[in-house]
């Protein structure tokens, strides 16, 4: 929290001034670094699913989040939360190659130590509720209708934080070793990003 000079209220982080007289407040400035991954945020234009789910895959809550309309104050808060935890290179690197899960390439099989691939894994494995229901059962919750989030992709995103939260993670994964593939599997486009090649430098040449 912020507390403001002139009247003495607590205000959010992220606050540009106070939401009771308006006066401007003094944040710490974000580093170039962190200026960078605020930037590259925004320009993504996340609604508020997408911005939960670039939360989760970076493994941090968006709980807290869901009650905030303010899509900048949000970006701001989660950059300041990652510059915290010294996250800002790793996860500028993770967002440029960072894909939703529609379009993701099939994987063989269920990744059992990476959250966010484990979660792409179940999107492109589950399309009925029933399937998901088995695996709430497992890790306790009685009906997967109620978790939040009207999609499929957003109620397995749910599931799996409660069951990483309960450390079930393994049921997750035995359950997803049931699932296969309907595609084959596919060369990843993100392999095909990395080793593109940088074009040859022959205009400069022609002035
Ligand atoms: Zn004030």
């Amino acid at each position: 929290m912020v507390q403001c000079p002139n009247c003495g209220a607590q205000n959010a982080d992220y606050a540009r001034e106070c939401e009771f007289c308006a006066t401007a407040l003094e944040r710490p400035e974000l580093s170039s670094e962190a200026l960078e991954l605020r930037d590259l945020l925004l320009g993504m234009s996340l609604g508020v699913e997408d911005f939960n789910t670039i939360c989760f895959a970076l493994d941090m809550d968006w709980h807290g989040f869901t009650d905030m309309s303010d899509e900048a104050g949000k970006v701001e808060i989660l950059v300041r939360q990652l510059d915290g935890q010294g996250r800002t290179d790793e996860v500028q690197r993770f967002l440029r190659d960072f894909r939703f899960p529609q379009n993701y390439p099939p994987l063989p099989k269920p990744p059992a130590d990476n959250l966010w691939l484990t979660y792409v894994y179940a999107c492109q494995n589950v399309e009925k509720m029933e399937q998901l229901q088995t695996l709430v059962e497992q890790i306790g919750i009685s009906d997967a209708a109620q978790l939040p989030g009207t999609a499929i992709p957003h109620k397995i995103r749910e599931a799996i934080s409660v069951a990483r939260r309960a450390n079930a993670l393994p049921y997750v994964h035995e359950w997803l070793e049931t699932l296969q593939p309907k595609e084959a599997l596919k060369r990843p486009r993100i392999r095909e990003r990395r080793s593109r090649t940088p074009m040859p430098r022959r205009s400069s040449q022609g002035s």
